[in-house]
């Protein structure tokens, strides 16, 4: 198992957080690298195999924030970081628990909140997110799904794509239309919709450019028992948001797991492969890379960990009047996390040469693995948007 010393090098980190990264990284080496590069031959039954292994180590709690209880990221990004170096599945076998229940947690009313909370945290259900929409990508405000009253019960109509785990997940948190604002903007609400509700549908399964299970979902006059409603008639794009924020950081530590995998596969590379006589490493050319990747690996994760501490002591910081703004510094560790482990893999195949266009080699599988995401949870543009309007608010 590759050694790494970031997080005991650094402060931003307790004892029991680096006792669990540690312990998630002898685990992964052990149970997921083994299967990481039949990926994409994986069934919905080896992914919810997965998600059931992730629960059998106790992993899956990390992700499922509990109401009252701190959430605790940097555990949650320590734990994406291991994942995602070996397998970009289970990475997102591991979040989606998290991200389809965060609302929920927030926001829902206690019986709906104990009987999926606790099915998410031990992967009894698996859980997803439906917010966007064929019309509404980047501008949430858009969507057209409608959710209208009818007694005891919201009816839900419309259309959901890009849904990572569609098809699989028995639960989704479905952002909807409940209404019109004052100011003409859509009033938004978020339910609880269980997958085997009359009027739920999966309209396709969409392949990507990598294994990753996603998809497009439709309601037709599907009924909604009111106690599913997740908080009040208008908060679902709060909820939304918030969700969004939370877990951003720790999109760029999934991002980070990859560039370290890329680094890790390159230094082995470059000192085993030979031209001209010398290893590639003895290439003046070839270390001014390998510095520039390390360089940039070492950067994204101070960002990544960074706002991830901020996020676990904001309420403190808060509390003395410190100003720092979590929600700039986890769009800053997403953005710069993502483009930058973009370019190190992209460096990473350079380095490997035609071997690293092998289908089916680690860095080749790296380089698919890493380009969603710059776009999901909000893509690098919709991050460069939030950290100016963050910047010119402070
Ligand atoms: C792998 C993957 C998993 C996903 N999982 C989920 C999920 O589980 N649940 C869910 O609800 N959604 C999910 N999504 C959807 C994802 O959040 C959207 O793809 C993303 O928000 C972008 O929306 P879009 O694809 O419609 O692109 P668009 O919004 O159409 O954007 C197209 C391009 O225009 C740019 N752009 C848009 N607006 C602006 C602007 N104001 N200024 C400058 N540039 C702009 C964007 O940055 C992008 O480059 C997933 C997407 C992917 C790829």
């Amino acid at each position: 198992m590759p050694s790494d010393s970031f997080n005991t090098d650094t402060p931003f980190f307790m004892d029991a957080q680096r006792r669990l990264a540690a312990s998630v990284a002898s685990f992964v080496w052990r149970e997921i690298e083994p299967h990481a590069a039949a990926a994409e031959e994986a069934t919905d039954e080896d992914y919810r195999a997965l998600v059931a292994l992730l629960a059998e180590v106790d992993l899956l709690r990390y992700g499922v924030a509990r109401p009252g209880a701190a959430f605790d990221l940097r555990s949650l990004c320590l734990i994406r970081e291991e994942l995602a170096y070996s397998s970009a599945l289970a990475d997102l076998a591991f979040v989606m628990q998290g991200l389809g229940t965060y609302a929920i947690s927030q926001a829902a009313p206690e019986h709906v909140r104990e009987f999926w909370l606790e099915r998410a945290a031990t992967g009894k259900a698996v859980a997803a997110f439906a917010l966007t929409e064929p019309e509404a990508g980047s501008d949430v405000s858009a969507i057209q799904t409608t959710a209208r009253r009818e007694g005891d019960a919201y009816v839900l109509d419309g259309r959901k794509r890009f849904i990572s785990n569609a098809g699989i997940a028995d639960f989704y948190t479905v952002f909807a239309r409940t209404g019109t604002r004052a100011d003409g903007r859509a009033e938004i609400s978020a339910f609880v919709v269980g997958a085997r509700m009359p009027g739920f549908s999966v309209r396709e399964r969409t392949r990507l450019i990598a294994a990753h299970p996603i998809g497009e979902i439709e309601f037709t006059s599907l009924r909604v028992p009111a106690e599913n409603i997740v908080g009040a008639e208008g908060e679902g794009f709060r909820l939304a948001m918030q969700t969004m924020n939370t877990f951003r950081a720790s999109v760029g530590a999934a991002a980070c797991g990859m560039a370290r995998r890329a680094l890790d596969e390159t230094l082995a590379y470059a000192q085993r492969r030979h031209q001209f006589g010398v290893p590639l490493a003895a290439h003046q050319l070839i270390q001014a890379k390998l510095a520039d990747m390390v360089t940039a690996l070492d950067a994204a994760r101070l960002l990544v960990y960074r706002a991830a501490h901020l996020h676990d002591t904001g309420i403190a910081a808060e509390a003395v009047g410190l100003t720092a703004s979590l929600t700039r510094a986890a769009s800053e560790a997403k953005l710069f996390a993502t483009e930058a482990a973009s370019r190190i893999i992209d460096e990473a195949v350079q380095i490997h040469g035609g071997t690293g266009l092998i289908h089916g080699h680690t860095v080749e599988r790296l380089y698919r693995d890493i380009r969603a995401l710059r776009i999901y949870e909000g893509t690098s543009e919709i991050q460069r948007l939030v950290i100016a309007r963050e910047l010119l608010k402070e």
